[in-house]
C-alpha cells in the first residue's frame, strides 16, 4: 500500500496515478474535507473557490486529467479583464491601444516593457532574441535590477514595484529574475483584440476534487486522518501513524500504523520536516482572503491591480469573469493580502475586524460603493498559501524521492516541489503528484 499525507489536489492526482500503475493507495487528509487551498465556499448558487483560482493557456497536464475524468466540456476560456487603479482611476491594461492610452508611461516606455513581454532583449540596440531563454541565468539576479535594466525606471516604479509589493510585501527586493521572467513565459498567448483567455470549470474547481473522490473511490480516502509520524529503519521507510478524528468531536481519538510501501507527503513542507525531519529552507507567505458578495458590480473588470494607497494590493472581482447568474445573482469580490508573518496587523486582525478594514478601502477608492450594496463576507486565512521566489529558489525544491535524504519509499510533492514553479498553481499540484507516483511506479 502507498500511503499519501494530504488530500489536496497533489494528493489526489498522485492516488490516482499510482491507482492507473496499478497500486493500491489509501490517502490521509488532515481536515474534514478533500482540496486543500482550492477548497470551496457556499453561494447561492454554485459553490466557489475560497481563494481565487483560474488557469493559464499554458498549463496543460490539468487540461488532460479534465480530459480523462469527462470534464473537459465543461473547461471555460473566458477573457479576465486586466486593469490598473493608479491615482484615483482604473486604467483598462489588456489591449494594445489601452496600454499606449496609460498616462503615466512614455512612449519609449511602452517600447521597453513590450519588447520584454515579447522576449526580445533590446539593451544596447540591438535586438536579441534568446538572452531570455533560460531562466536558470537569471536565478541569482535581483528583480529590481533586472526590471530596472531591462525596461525602465520608471516602468519598475509605476508597474512592477507595486504589484512585486502585492506579491511579496517586504520581501519584494529578494525575489529573483527569473521568477519574473518565468511569470511572463507562464502565462499564455493573448488575444490581442479580446485580451487573456483564462481557465475556469463550469461549477467550479471543487467539481474536479469530487471528480477525483469519485474516481479514485471513496473508500480509498480517509479525511479527518492526521498523519503524525513516518516510521522507518535501516533506511527504509516501514510504516506510517495516523490519528483519526470523528468528524465533529474535538480532538483525534484512534490511533493506526500501517505498513506502507510507500508515502508521498502531498503538503506544504513543515509537514515533511514533521515527519521526516528533512528541513527546506523556502520561505512561505500566508494569505488572508476575502469573499465579499455584493448586489451589483464594483466595477467592469475581474483583476484590479492597486498602485495608490490601499489595504489590499488587488480586487479580484470573479463575476466580472464568470457570470454572477451562476451564483444566484451574487456579485463576488475577492480582496485578498498576502503576509509575511504572523505579526502582520491584518493577520492579527478578527474577521469582523478584516471586513471592515477591506470595507473602509474599497470605500475610500469608489465613492460610490455602499455597504448597503453588501450581502455577506466571509473570510478565509492560511499561514502557507505561497513561496517566496527568492534569489537562489531553484537550489531549495524539495526533490521528489528523498531516498537519500530521508529514507527509501519517502516521497514528496507539494509546493515546494519544482512543478510548482515559476508559480504555484493546480496544474504544478498535479504534475508533482505524477512526478512521485510514476517514481514509485519505476518509469522515472
Ligand atoms: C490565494 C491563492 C490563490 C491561488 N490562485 C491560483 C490560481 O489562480 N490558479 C491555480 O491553478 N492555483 C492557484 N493557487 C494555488 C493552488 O491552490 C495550489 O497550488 C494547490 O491547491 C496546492 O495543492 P497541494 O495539494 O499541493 O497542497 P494543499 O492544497 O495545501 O493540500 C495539502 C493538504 O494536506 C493536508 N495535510 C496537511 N498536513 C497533514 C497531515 N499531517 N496529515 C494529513 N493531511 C495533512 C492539508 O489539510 C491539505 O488539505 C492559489 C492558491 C492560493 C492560496
Amino acid at each position: 500500500m502507498i500511503a499519501i499525507v494530504g488530500g489536496g489536489i497533489a494528493g489526489l492526482a498522485a492516488a490516482r496515478r499510482l491507482q492507473g500503475h496499478g497500486r493500491d493507495v489509501r490517502v490521509f487528509e488532515a481536515s474534514g474535507q478533500v482540496g486543500g487551498l482550492a477548497a470551496t465556499t457556499e453561494t447561492a448558487g454554485d459553490p466557489i473557490e475560497t481563494f481565487y483560482h483560474h488557469l493559464s493557456a499554458s498549463e496543460e497536464t490539468i487540461v488532460e486529467l479534465l480530459d480523462d475524468l469527462g470534464l473537459r466540456e465543461d473547461l471555460e476560456w473566458p477573457i479576465g479583464k486586466n486593469a490598473y487603479y493608479v491615482d484615483g482611476t482604473v486604467h483598462p491594461m489588456d489591449k494594445p491601444w489601452e496600454i499606449l492610452a496609460f498616462p503615466h508611461w512614455s512612449l519609449y516606455d511602452k517600447f521597453r516593457l513590450g519588447m520584454l513581454t515579447l522576449d526580445v532583449d533590446v539593451r544596447g540596440g540591438i535586438p536579441s532574441f534568446d538572452t531570455y531563454d533560460d531562466l536558470e541565468e537569471f536565478e541569482d539576479v535581483p528583480v529590481k535590477e533586472f526590471c530596472i535594466e531591462h525596461t525602465t525606471r520608471n516602468v519598475y516604479e509605476t508597474f512592477f514595484e507595486p504589484l512585486l509589493e502585492a506579491k511579496f510585501g517586504e520581501r519584494m527586493e529578494d525575489v529573483s529574475a527569473a521568477w519574473l521572467l518565468g511569470r511572463i513565459k507562464f502565462r499564455g498567448e493573448r488575444d490581442l483584440l479580446r485580451g487573456e483567455p483564462l481557465g475556469y470549470l463550469d461549477g467550479g474547481f471543487g467539481r474536479l476534487n469530487d471528480a477525483l473522490v469519485e474516481d479514485v473511490g471513496r473508500e480509498h480516502i480517509d479525511t479527518n486522518a492526521r498523519v503524525t509520524n513516518v516510521g522507518t529503519a535501516d533506511g527504509e521507510l516501514r510504516t506510517v501513524t495516523v490519528e483519526h478524528s470523528d468528524p465533529g468531536e474535538d480532538g483525534f481519538t484512534n490511533v493506526e500504523t500501517v505498513d506502507a510501501d510507500a508515502v508521498v507527503v502531498a503538503a506544504m513542507p513543515n509537514v515533511l520536516e514533521a515527519l521526516t525531519g528533512y528541513e527546506c529552507e523556502i520561505t512561505f507567505q500566508g494569505t488572508v482572503c476575502s469573499i465579499v458578495s455584493m448586489d451589483r458590480q464594483l466595477t467592469d473588470t475581474y483583476w484590479l491591480n492597486i498602485a495608490d494607497d490601499a489595504p489590499f494590493g488587488a480586487l479580484i472581482e470573479h463575476t466580472n469573469f464568470v457570470s454572477p447568474e451562476r451564483y444566484g445573482g451574487e456579485h463576488l469580490l475577492y480582496v485578498p493580502k498576502y503576509v509575511q508573518s504572523p505579526e502582520d496587523p491584518v493577520w492579527q486582525m478578527t474577521d469582523d475586524e478584516v471586513e471592515a478594514h477591506w470595507l473602509d478601502g474599497i470605500a475610500d477608492l469608489f465613492p460610490e460603493f455602499d455597504r448597503s450594496h453588501v450581502n455577506w463576507v466571509s473570510t478565509a486565512r492560511n499561514p502557507r498559501t505561497a513561496p517566496v521566489y527568492e534569489r537562489g529558489y531553484l537550489d531549495m525544491v524539495i526533490p521528489y524521492h528523498l531516498d537519500s535524504e530521508v529514507a527509501e519509499g519517502v516521497y514528496y510533492a507539494g509546493m515546494a516541489s519544482r512543478a510548482q514553479y515559476p508559480e504555484r498553481s493546480l496544474n504544478g499540484g498535479i504534475v508533482a503528484g505524477y512526478e512521485c507516483a510514476d517514481r514509485i511506479a519505476g518509469e522515472k
